[in-house]
C-alpha cells in the first residue's frame, strides 16, 4: 500500500475542518463537500471524511447537530476569512466543545484583540486561521468577538506563503518549511487545542 493511500484510509470517519487534505487526485475522485487546488484535494465544510475506497470516491458530510447559536459570553471557534487593517470576518463553526450545523458571522475588532494597542489586524490573523474567541456582543446576527483573554486568540495558524502550519519562535510565528516569519495574537495553547 502506497502512503497516499494508507494516509487516506486513516482520514475516514475523520472530523475534518475546511481546507483540511484529504488526499489526491490520482488517487481519488473528489465528491461533495470537497474542493481541488494543484492536484490535492480539501474539505470545503466542517464535519466527517468519507472515504469510499471502492468507487474511489472521498467525500465530506457536514456535521448535523442540534441547532445551537453563539450567545453573549460564549466561547467560539472560528476560521478567519478576511482580514482588513482594522477588522477581521470569522466563520464561527463550534460554540464550546460543540459543533455547529452552520456557520456564524462573527467579527473581531482591532480594540477587542488585547488591552495593548494593535498596530494591524495583519499582526493579529490571517485568512484561514482558526481562532478562539469570546462572543462579547451581538447585531443583526453578528456575532462581535473578543480575544483579550490569555486563552483566547489564534489557536492555528498557516504560512501566508506557502500554507504550512505556522510554529511560535519566540514573538514571532515561523515557518519550518520556507523561513517566512509572521505575527500572530495566540492563545496560550498555540498548536495544541483539540478541534
Ligand atoms: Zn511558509
Amino acid at each position: 500500500m502506497s502512503m497516499a493511500s494508507h494516509s487516506s484510509k486513516q482520514k475516514t470517519g475523520q472530523f475534518v475542518l475546511p481546507g483540511e487534505r484529504l488526499g489526491v487526485i490520482e488517487e481519488f475522485i473528489p465528491d461533495a463537500g470537497t474542493y481541488v487546488k494543484d492536484g490535492v484535494i480539501y474539505s470545503r465544510v466542517v464535519g466527517r471524511a468519507l472515504v469510499d475506497f471502492l468507487n474511489k470516491r472521498v467525500s465530506v458530510f457536514p456535521v448535523v447537530e442540534p441547532a445551537s447559536v453563539p450567545k453573549i459570553g460564549n466561547t467560539v471557534v472560528g476560521q478567519v476569512s478576511n482580514s482588513q487593517s482594522d477588522n477581521a470576518n470569522v466563520r464561527i463553526f463550534k460554540i464550546g466543545n460543540k459543533s455547529l450545523s452552520g456557520i456564524f458571522s462573527g467579527v473581531l475588532h482591532i480594540a477587542d484583540v488585547q488591552m495593548r494597542y494593535v498596530d494591524s489586524m495583519f499582526d493579529v490573523c490571517r485568512p484561514g486561521d482558526i481562532m478562539r474567541a469570546e462572543v462579547i456582543s451581538e447585531k443583526n446576527k453578528v456575532y462581535h468577538l473578543s480575544t483579550k483573554d490569555k486563552n483566547m486568540g489564534i489557536v492555528y495558524a498557516f504560512c501566508s506563503q506557502c500554507g504550512y502550519p505556522l510554529e511560535p519562535k519566540r514573538q514571532l510565528m515561523s515557518c519550518p518549511r520556507c523561513g517566512n516569519t509572521e505575527k500572530r495574537k495566540t492563545a496560550l495553547d498555540y498548536g495544541k487545542a483539540e478541534l
